[in-house]
């Protein structure tokens, strides 16, 4: 939390844009056009040596609307639905245990827009589909059917499927291990798709009224003082600034105009952090960090967001609103909680403020996630959501 004072060299939103490039939407880079290919046979990580190993063994979306798993036995998977808006088709996805050995999308077709295999982070695989602009479908109406111990079957109940081709990958009908036959089939699981939290990327985010708001992003630290420093050298402040960059970023995309208390590594005290936040009639002010602890402590990871009591309801909105989003995003943190506290810059800021820690450097899960680009990204959209629903829900 300490800050060693410098010049304060705040840079407006606009000069921002430039500063960064768009991170890549959910890691896929390379469009591959394979079409239809089940039975093609070619491993997707299953029986791949290392407890990292996807546990997708293979998939296909058949021309009637059914999408089949082939996965590890008793894997336990997840499933979320998005839905579409500004131009873009609904999306669902499934989280398996377990990293691809790379991602890679394909063209779809019919009502499928495309179906990707990503990776958010080094344990999950992602296999997401989405449908095209305007195409129907009821999150309500998705059950995701384990029917085997290695085997799941989700319905599309309800999509056209009149130009639907079918897509998939890998041999679903190979056979289970000799060392599954004894499983019980999971007869009883289904994993229903709530509607996620959190966008899979920038055009998900909520939409608020253009040009009508202002916040100001506070990334913690900088130039000669680095913050907390974790497992692997890990740096409070590269961490705090790549995100805040982001979220300044997917905020201005939205309309928000956002003043930054530091756009690189240069020191910055707190008074004058809050003397651009206060000078600026900001809606909403926002300092981003990370904590730790001790090396010897990799067992403490934990997500917490702070606010001052004393200055009301709308930052303990804001507040938990980040936080909610924070937790989404990071399965198996503990929630720390939405606690108050009274460090400098949100004691002494007039508007809503929220002060976050977005887990532990030295913390083995959290410095883990922390570390990883990809990560960062879906760090910054969860912030960008909480940012802009506190703004979309002011009178
Ligand atoms: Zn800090």
């Amino acid at each position: 939390m300490r800050l060693n004072r410098a010049l304060l060299r705040p840079l407006t939103g606009a000069r921002l844009g430039s500063a960064v490039g768009l991170g890549s939407a959910i890691g896929l880079s390379s469009a591959v056009g394979l079409g239809f290919c089940v039975g093609l046979g070619f491993a997707l990580g299953l029986g791949t040596l290392g407890a990292q190993a996807s546990s997708l063994g293979a998939w296909a979306l058949s021309q009637q609307g059914v999408l089949e798993l082939r996965t590890s036995p008793n894997a336990e998977l997840k499933a979320f639905f998005e839905a579409g808006r500004l131009g873009r088709g609904p999306r669902l996805w499934i989280d398996l245990p377990g990293a691809p050995s790379r991602s890679r999308s394909l063209r779809g077709n019919g009502p499928l827009r495309e179906a990707r295999i990503g990776r958010p982070d080094a344990q999950t695989t992602r296999l997401v589909l989405e449908f095209q602009p305007g195409t129907s479908l009821d999150p309500q109406q998705l059950r995701l059917v384990g029917t085997a111990a290695d085997r799941w079957r989700l319905e599309l109940k309800g999509l056209a499927t009149a130009e639907l081709l079918g897509l998939g990958e890998g041999d679903l009908e190979a056979p289970a291990p000799q060392r599954y036959a004894g499983l019980a089939p999971r007869q009883s699981s289904a994993v229903l798709f709530p509607t996620s939290p959190t966008p899979l990327s920038a055009d998900g985010l909520p939409v608020v009224p253009r040009d009508r708001f202002k916040v100001v992003i506070d990334p913690g630290h900088g130039g000669p003082d680095p913050g907390a420093v974790g497992i692997g050298g890990l740096r409070e402040t590269d961490v705090v600034l790549d995100v805040s960059l982001q979220v300044a970023r997917l905020l201005q995309a939205r309309g928000v105009q956002v003043l930054m208390t530091r756009t690189s590594e240069i020191d910055v005290d707190l008074p004058p952090r809050v003397a651009l936040a206060n000078g600026s009639g900001a809606d909403a002010f926002v300092s981003i960090h990370a904590n730790a602890l001790s090396m010897n402590r990799p067992d403490v990871n934990g997500i917490e967001t702070f606010y001052f009591e004393a200055s009301g309801a709308r930052s303990r909105a804001l507040a938990s609103a980040l936080q909610r989003q924070m937790l989404a995003i990071s399965p198996g943190s503990p929630d720390r909680g939405v606690r108050t506290g009274r460090f400098f810059v949100i004691r002494r800021t007039t508007m809503p403020a929220a002060l976050i820690e977005m887990g532990f450097l030295t913390g083995a899960s959290d410095s883990r996630r922390l570390a990883e680009p990809e990560f960062r990204r879906r760090m910054a959209l969860a912030l960008a959501t909480a940012v802009l629903s506190y703004l979309g829900s002011l009178p």
